[in-house]
């Protein structure tokens, strides 16, 4: 029986998570779960999955869902804020950890998780994007598991050799094949990009997720970040790391050998799969999702990523190559585009135009020190707040 928390268990990688751990009750229980605001949603959660402890992320949330679960009899524990979320990532009845919250903001959780030497499911790939070197670093040092949930990284994860992440040169890796559906833009117009809406940008073709995910995916940006993910994963170099458009989103990503072998995970596009794999790893475990009928897919496109329409791809790749604290500047100048872009403050094709312009009014020197890092994050928000509204 292993304990298990999720952080952002009420997100769209939350809720699947609490899918597959409901399939298999005699493997799995919860410890805690955590939620930013919704105290509804958090509390329906508690009915069903009696986690000793939950989490909200502000006080006011936290009084709510106290008096909540009072008042219905459940004896879990509320606590509070970035507190709480690393005591919930560290508690020692959970085995593992699932890093589900969107942004920067599940970077300390889950490096909390890390250093209390748990095997932490990885969706939370900001953090990764922010800090790669020292998350890394810190899980080698405290005997942490990390097993990607991004289903990219997880294809990836399972067409390598069981060692095969610490050394692709070794183990005869030429490159790593990360798929991307291009999503709901690939084919529109340029000169429609400007006036796209947010609902439009989070209707993804493949897959349902979280906003900030949607929008990513729109711009590709995603994809940047997810090279950037793969890098400190895999410790591979950018150069060794190709992205291909494929819109069907059936093969999640692929691993080239230097003998020509092309391995492919593939499956119908649902969170679950990569959930339930990391779940059980090394074993399989049933996740609910149904096989993937080959006869209705019937075919599979592969195009090459278009840097013209999606300019995000591109910064994305040039802060991993430029290093330092690019990337760092890169997510969370991203963050507040995308936020703007969400609360309609922002038109979409600005998006890039803000990590751009944030990108170059900051320095981009070396940081590998976690209080540097937090410190260039809070400063790329406030330049990038000025850039965005300039565009207004
Ligand atoms: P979501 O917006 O649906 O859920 C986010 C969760 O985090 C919620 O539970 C929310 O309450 C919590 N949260 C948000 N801000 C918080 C804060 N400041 N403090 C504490 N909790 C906070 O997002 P999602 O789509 O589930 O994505 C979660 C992470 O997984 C992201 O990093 C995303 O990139 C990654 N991911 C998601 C998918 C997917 O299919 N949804 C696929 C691959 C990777
Ligand atoms: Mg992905």
């Amino acid at each position: 029986m292993k304990g298990i928390t999720v952080l952002g268990s009420t997100g769209s990688i939350g809720v699947s998570t609490l899918d597959v751990i409901a399939r298999h009750p005699d493997k799995y229980r919860v410890e805690a779960l955590t939620a930013n605001s919704d105290v509804d949603g958090l509390l329906e959660q508690c009915q069903r999955f009696r986690p000793k402890v939950a989490v909200m992320a502000d006080e006011e949330s936290g009084r709510h869902l106290a008096k909540a679960l009072t008042e219905k009899g459940i004896p879990t524990e509320v606590l509070c804020g970035l507190r709480g979320l690393e005591t919930a990532a560290a508690m020692p009845d959970a085995d593992y950890v699932m890093a589900a919250i969107v942004g920067a903001a599940g970077l300390l959780p889950a490096l909390a998780a890390v250093r209390a030497g748990k095997r932490v499911l990885l969706a939370n790939k900001e953090a990764l994007v922010v800090a790669g070197r020292l998350f890394m670093q810190e899980a080698e040092a405290h005997g942490a598991e990390i097993l990607p949930i991004d289903s990219e990284h997880n294809a990836v994860f399972q067409c390598l050799p069981p060692d095969g992440c610490r050394d692709l040169e070794m183990r005869g890796v030429r490159r790593i094949l990360l798929t991307a559906s291009g999503g709901p833009f690939r084919t529109t117009p340029l000169a429609a990009l400007k006036s796209v809406t947010p609902d439009q940008a989070c209707a993804h073709p493949n897959w349902e997720m979280g906003r900030k995910i949607s929008v990513d995916s729109a711009t590709m940006m995603n994809k940047g970040l997810e090279v950037i993910e793969a890098h400190w994963l895999f410790h591979a170099e950018p150069e060794k790391i190709q992205v291909v458009l494929h819109p069907q989103s059936v093969i999640h990503s692929m691993v080239e050998y230097i003998d020509g072998s092309v391995l492919a995970q593939l499956g119908n596009p649902d969170m679950r799969t990569p959930i339930a794999h990391a779940l059980a790893w090394p074993d399989r475990i049933e996740s609910g999702v149904g096989s993937l009928d080959l006869f209705q897919v019937a075919q599979l496109d592969f195009e090459a990523p278009d840097l013209q329409r999606f300019p995000c791809l591109r910064l994305a790749f040039e802060a991993i190559k430029a290093g330092g604290t690019a990337p760092a500047i890169l997510n969370a100048a991203n963050e507040v585009a995308v936020a703007a872009f969400l609360a309609e403050r922002l038109r979409f094709t600005d998006i890039s135009v803000v990590v751009d312009e944030t990108l170059q009014r900051l320095p981009t020197g070396k940081v590998d020190s976690l209080d540097g890092l937090l410190t260039i994050d809070a400063e790329t928000r406030g330049v990038a707040e000025q850039v965005a509204l300039s565009r207004v």
